[in-house]
């Protein structure tokens, strides 16, 4: 069966290209898929903006939008041991953090089909002869461009509010990571999604993705992915002034006080930054560690993080997985040359693993290097791979400041017994999220996304609908009479 999905129809790539999908564990071939061209996206955006400007979605009451929305957590939930082991061959991370994200991908559907409500605002003009409404239209057609690391989550967090807002969309996964995408589609299919609402293209950025952000089609580009991608989409983007919602790297400050309960700043300190290899937005990958509590702190992280199991997603032992490609882990290893050749120390890892059952995957070794400063490249630029920098502070202040010391804005956490600094500290972040005494935990209730360079806009909660919806003022005059602005016509 083909993969890719214009206007309601499942087709081979125009071009008859295809692209092997392997497995980041073990360079197994997971399968091959479709491999979409520029005309197979342009063939994608028409779809979508005929299913947009003649179709009945946008127009339907948002209570069978969202009865939809429903239908497809649901299916989720009935095909979650698939979609899991799907997401874990693509991804290499283990099968119980793919369900996990699975379990995720659901409750953002059901969060979105229970929320949203369309009920016009009545704004008082001070005339009782004018009614004055403001409403919310869906935003048109959406390019939707995600990445690899949190394949399906992160493109539920588009699909669900763009569907539930009305619009349609072309989406782009990962040319790493393409087959949950597949699926859910398929399940939108199921669930009564119409022709061309949902369009899938699969292929590398530049020829299937670039097209959403050049597209005059297209009116919204929402992207998950590198600061450098990011910066060429708006460009491109700019050409035909469409609304661009970005979410981008991080570099992420997580600040341990000498005070801190010590047992969970170590155990979540770990969490923040080996989470998935170090492939998450949001990692921790800036410890900052107050000065008195730097040796006992870090002793103990590098004896920890030097015990951490590697291994394939089906391996139960395994804490960790694989780096996504040979690609990603070679810049992971330049990254870690760079800070060691700027003068960090290395700790522990620094390497490949020597065990020879790995050898034919993408691993690469827990990595901890001391004595970093906010000036170094490694310090400085997202690694998105298992690399912890460790930079110490003498008080809140500088703290703040080390912390605030970046380009990136996107995730930060805070960890003292003092209630008062914390919140203090947490005010004083430059930060989307911060966290007090834990990372990484997240909600669909509550909105995702970056300060500064990491991003524009908002994903999840409130403002993750309002993405995918324009506002339009609509006033009546219900008495309407000439004002003699102008004189009127001469009398004859
Ligand atoms: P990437 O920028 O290389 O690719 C992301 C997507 O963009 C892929 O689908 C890719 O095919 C596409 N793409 C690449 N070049 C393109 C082009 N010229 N035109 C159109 N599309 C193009 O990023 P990646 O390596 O897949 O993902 C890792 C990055 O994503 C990291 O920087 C990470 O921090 C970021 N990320 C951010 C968040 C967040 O919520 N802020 C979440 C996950 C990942």
């Amino acid at each position: 069966m083909p993969d890719l999905f214009i206007g309601g129809r499942w087709r081979a790539a125009s071009g008859g290209g295809t692209r092997e999908v392997r497995c980041p564990a073990d360079g197994s071939l997971v399968g091959t898929v479709d491999e979409a061209s520029t005309p197979d996206t342009l063939a994608a955006i028409g779809a979508a903006r005929e299913a947009f400007d003649q179709g009945p979605w946008p127009g339907l009451p948002i209570a069978e939008r969202a009865a939809v929305l429903t239908r497809v957590a649901d299916l989720l939930e009935r095909d979650r041991a698939a979609i899991a082991r799907a997401e874990s061959l693509d991804t290499g991370k283990r099968l119980v953090e793919s369900g996990y994200d699975v379990d995720d991908v659901v409750s953002v559907f059901r969060h979105y089909a229970t929320v949203v409500s369309d009920e016009p605002r009545t704004v008082d003009t001070g005339r009782p002869d004018v009614r004055s409404v403001v409403v919310h239209e869906p935003v048109g057609v959406c390019g939707l461009i995600t990445p690899w690391n949190y394949p399906l989550l992160q493109t539920s967090w588009k699909v669900a509010p763009a569907l539930v807002a009305g619009c349609t969309f072309v989406l782009k996964p990962s040319e790493l990571t393409p087959h949950t995408a597949i699926h859910l589609v398929r399940i939108l299919e199921e669930a009564g999604v119409p022709p061309g609402v949902a369009n899938l293209v699969l292929g590398a950025g530049p020829a299937a993705g670039a097209p959403l952000a050049e597209d005059p089609r297209v009116d919204l580009l929402s992207f998950t992915g590198g600061l450098g991608t990011g910066k060429q989409l708006m460009a491109a983007a700019s050409g035909t002034v469409k609304k661009v919602a970005l979410e981008l790297g991080g570099k992420n400050p997580n600040i341990v006080f000498a005070d801190a309960d010590l047992e969970a700043a170590l155990d979540l300190a770990l969490t923040a930054v080996f989470l998935h290899s170090g492939q998450v937005c949001s990692a921790g990958a800036r410890l900052l560690v107050q000065e008195d509590l730097h040796d006992r702190f870090v002793d103990e992280l590098v004896a920890r993080a030097g015990r951490i199991r590697l291994g394939g997603p089906f391996d139960e032992q395994a804490e960790t997985g694989p780096l996504t490609s040979a690609a990603h882990r070679d810049k992971v290893e330049a990254h870690v040359a760079a800070g060691i050749a700027e003068g960090a120390v290395l700790r522990c890892g620094g390497r490949r693993p020597d065990d020879p059952a790995l050898a034919d995957g993408f691993y690469y070794l827990p990595t901890v290097l001391d004595g970093c400063t906010s000036s170094m490249s490694v310090t400085s630029e997202e690694s998105f791979g298992p690399v912890l920098t460790v930079e110490t502070f003498v008080d809140e202040d500088e703290a703040v400041a080390l912390a605030n010391d970046s380009i990136f804005g996107l995730a930060g956490a805070v960890w003292t017994a003092d209630e008062a600094l914390a919140q203090r500290v947490a005010a004083r972040l430059r930060v989307g999220t911060v966290w007090v005494n834990d990372y990484h935990p997240y909600v669909a209730q509550a909105e995702w996304g970056g300060y500064k360079q990491s991003g524009i806009g908002r994903e999840l909660g409130a403002a993750g609908l309002d993405e995918y919806r324009e506002t339009k003022h609509v006033w009546t005059n219900t008495a309407p009479a000439p004002q003699h602005w102008f004189r009127p016509a001469p009398e004859r």
